[in-house]
């Protein structure tokens, strides 16, 4: 989609601090981080927001979920939020859905 910027860092077009992708899903660091973990991750294929995803493309979704999981998983204790902000009263502002992984405790933070 022309614009979009989640696209564009989905084609590699603009730089992304990437964590992994699949071949359905990428993971990024936010830009502008609201918890000492905060990752984005993304379809490759653009959709407006997560309910959209879940409407027409249900393999990205899944894939989107298992990715986030598996991140979540490796960088935090296992305890965190995976959010989808959708609409623009609930937050969203990059209209290409996205899930929000973030976490207050990084796996190397614990004893
Ligand atoms: P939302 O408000 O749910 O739409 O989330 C959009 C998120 O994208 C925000 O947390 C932004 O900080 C983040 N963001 C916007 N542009 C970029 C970018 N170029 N690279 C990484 N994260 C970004
Ligand atoms: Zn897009």
């Amino acid at each position: 989609m022309i614009d979009c910027i989640f696209c564009k860092i989905a084609a590699k077009e603009i730089p992304a601090k990437i964590v992994a992708e699949t071949e359905l899903s990428l993971a990024f660091w936010d830009i502008a981080p609201k918890q000492p973990i905060h990752i984005l991750v993304i379809p490759k294929q653009h959709h407006e927001n997560v309910a959209e995803l879940a409407a027409e493309a249900t393999d990205y979704l899944v894939d989107l979920v298992q990715l986030g999981s598996r991140i979540a998983s490796d960088v935090s204790t296992g305890s965190f939020r995976l959010t989808f902000n959708t609409g623009v009263e609930a937050g969203q502002t990059v209209f290409h859905a996205h899930g929000h992984i973030t976490s207050t405790t990084p796996k190397e933070q614990v004893a």
